[in-house]
């Protein structure tokens, strides 16, 4: 699409300090550094939405959000496209679901991260039994892995490194869910949050 591999993180990008910006205090200590700043993901997600209103905007859409990893960025993705659809002549139809299947017939699947694919692969799927009349797949991010076969989403923010990534909702055993920007843990961190 027009969003190309999205915004790419190369593999030597360092990240920014911690110190540069806030971040909940019992987190201190536990983080290497900012991949994705909280306000570059929200303005990144604004213009995924203009997009995927100007491809699908026409159709009621059902919007299937995965979760739990995929809440902030569903939620913020469904509010930038309120606000186009109520600026707007257009009239865009929208219903919100968690994975519970009916009979869907536009389906935007909204997922936090694609790593390896096979996730996504699966549950698509079983989406596909319903028969949809369309499914698109928007992910926040993609991560660059060995396999050139690897899935790519219709619509993705942020292709970055093979990095395991917390925040905006990204756990790591269900800690720094409450951290807004997205972020490289470091050994600290690893071995305090290790079940
Ligand atoms: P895949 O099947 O594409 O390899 O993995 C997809 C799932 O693994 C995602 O939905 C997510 O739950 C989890 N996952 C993969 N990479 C990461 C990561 O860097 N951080 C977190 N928090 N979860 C990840």
């Amino acid at each position: 699409g027009a969003g190309g591999r999205g915004v790419v993180i190369s593999d030597n990008w360092p990240g920014y300090s911690l110190d540069l910006f806030t971040y909940p205090q019992h987190y201190y200590g536990d983080l290497e550094y900012v991949l994705i700043p909280h306000g570059i993901i929200v303005d990144r997600t604004e213009r995924l939405a203009k997009d995927i209103v100007q491809d699908i905007g026409d159709n009621d859409i059902v919007v299937l959000c995965v979760l739990k990893g995929g809440y902030k960025f569903c939620a913020d993705l469904v509010e930038h496209i309120k606000n186009l659809s109520r600026n707007s002549e257009r009239f865009i139809s929208m219903k919100v679901d968690f994975v519970r299947l009916k009979s869907y017939h536009n389906v935007l699947i909204v997922e936090d991260i694609v790593g390896t694919g096979r996730t996504m692969k699966v549950l698509l799927n079983t989406i596909e039994k319903y028969k949809p009349k369309m499914i698109k797949v928007a992910s926040l991010l993609v991560k660059r892995t060995s396999r050139p076969d690897g899935y790519r989403p219709d619509y993705y923010g942020f292709e970055i490194p093979d990095l395991f990534v917390v925040g905006y909702a990204l756990d790591y055993n269900e800690h720094f869910r409450d951290l807004n920007h997205i972020c490289v843990i470091n050994d600290h961190g690893k071995a305090k949050y290790r079940v």
